[in-house]
């Protein structure tokens, strides 16, 4: 991509990426970093999401679904616009795809959606930094990301509670 048809990443994009990483390591999935870029694939802005996983594969659902969740949850609350919209809208659509191929059942998507939004709550000043972060150096590593979360005392709280 020549730097004359790239586009500047947007501070959008930025709270996009910046809340996929905060929940993702919140919630403790681990990734190589996080990237703002062009995606040439869809031709559209958005984040390069780049991750290792590590850990214990396989991740459980819930993860996978809180993950992709906090992204456009993230850029709906930055632009104050309703979830269901962004959901639907362009910057979404690889993570409502790949939502909608976890195959989770319609109570538990509510019960999802409501941790996500609780998370996003919990993280809302860290995902800013992370936001101005990112646009600041275009990506961070995952200990960059780490170092940004708000630990509670008991970081494996989250667990218990889903
Ligand atoms: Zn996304």
């Amino acid at each position: 991509m020549s730097g004359s048809t790239r586009r500047k990443p947007s501070v959008s994009t930025a709270y996009h990426e910046a809340g996929h990483a905060i929940a993702a390591a919140r919630i403790g999935f681990t990734f190589d970093r996080v990237l703002l870029g062009y995606h040439a694939e869809s031709q559209s802005l958005g984040g390069v999401w780049r991750t290792e996983w590590s850990g214990f594969p396989p991740w459980p659902k819930w993860m996978h679904a809180i993950v992709l969740m906090c992204g456009p949850f993230a850029e709906a609350r930055y632009r104050k616009q309703s979830i269901g919209k962004i959901w639907l809208a362009r910057s979404s659509e690889s993570d409502a795809r790949a939502f909608a191929q976890l195959g989770i059942k319609d109570d538990e998507v509510i019960a999802h959606r409501r941790n996500a939004g609780l998370l996003l709550q919990e993280q809302w000043s860290a995902v800013r930094r992370t936001a101005s972060d990112l646009l600041a150096h275009g990506g961070l590593s995952f200990e960059d990301i780490e170092d940004r979360v708000i630990w509670p005392a008991d970081r494996n709280a989250w667990r218990s509670k889903t």
